[in-house]
């Protein structure tokens, strides 16, 4: 996602948009390292399994931060990486969140996506004719999350409770065998599906011109380097690499296609050699369809 920054305009409307965004997902993958490291240490006094980041298609695609399935009940958590004082609002459903400096920021609500989520796993298991209590929490991540007012709804936990709260859940009779529980856990991970965001300029609707084109320096990020005997050169650092294009050519499956002609290939390492672009292309792509000019080239993600 980085490579979508440099090679966009700073003035381009999204560009701003996006360096959130990934600092969003740094922060959540962050989050999401805290809440499996607590995890780690849970000694229920049952059988269980512990799913991080999982994603399913069941009524539509959902993605799981964690999932906990134990003979009793199902827990999905919700987890959330948002620091300074927070509020959940009703009507409508709002996360509203007031930093230090008083700067008020409102997020969509984890509530009612824990709502959808809950839904479609009672769905799932009972499709296995399992019939078993699905809860959920809302969980916060950082310590210097502080909860103003929550709602009534949901449960909303703080990283530091997640075990006292799993260890307080009120237990009977047992719904699932060992054996059923097992079977679920090894279906839920043959339904995980790797899940990625790819072609990034699909997804955040910026035009294929508005990237710059050009083979990326590794050693100082310039984009542009110069093809000439046989090797790639950086005209601002003088680096010189043999397979320079190779990071390039990744970027245009992360960015814009996952299969490339000879021309795109051309206009995106910046080279006018038809014969070029195919040798390079026949060496790292793996498949290609189409003939001659029509050729397509799959390019690995
Ligand atoms: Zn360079």
């Amino acid at each position: 996602m980085k490579s979508l920054v440099y090679r966009l305009s700073q003035s381009h409307p999204q560009y701003l948009y996006i360096q959130d965004e990934i600092g969003r997902i740094e922060a959540g993958d962050k989050g999401e390292e805290v809440i499996m490291f607590k995890l780690d240490g849970l000694n229920l006094p049952y059988e269980h399994y512990i799913f991080h980041n999982l994603n399913l298609y069941i009524e539509s695609h959902i993605q799981i931060d964690t999932l906990i399935i134990t003979p009793y009940y199902i827990m999905i958590f919700e987890v959330k990486n948002i620091r300074g004082a927070i509020e959940l609002r009703q009507n409508p459903q709002q996360l509203i969140r007031t930093l230090e400096n008083g700067e008020i920021h409102s997020f969509n609500s984890p509530e009612a996506q824990l709502e959808e989520y809950t839904h479609q796993m009672k769905q799932l298991f009972q499709e296995q004719g399992l019939i078993i209590p699905v809860h959920g929490a809302v969980v916060f991540a950082f310590a210097s999350s502080y909860i103003k007012e929550t709602s009534v709804k949901t449960k909303v936990l703080l990283r530091n409770e997640i075990c006292s709260f799993l260890h307080n859940m009120k237990v009977k009779e047992s719904i699932l065998t060992v054996k059923e529980l097992k079977a679920m856990k090894n279906f839920l991970l043959a339904k995980h599906r790797h899940y990625h965001p790819y072609p990034l300029c699909q997804r955040y609707k910026i035009e294929m011109d508005h990237i710059k084109t050009g083979v990326i320096c590794e050693v100082c990020g310039d984009v542009g380097m110069q093809r000439a005997y046989g090797r790639w050169r950086c005209h601002k650092c003088g680096e010189e690499s043999r397979d320079a294009h190779k990071q390039t050519l990744r970027e245009y499956a992360w960015l814009i296609d996952s299969t490339i002609s000879n021309k795109e290939c051309r206009h995106f390492l910046q080279i006018d050699n038809v014969d070029l672009a195919k040798r390079i292309l026949m060496e790292y792509s793996s498949q290609k369809s189409g003939k001659y000019r029509y050729a397509k080239y799959v390019l690995p993600i």
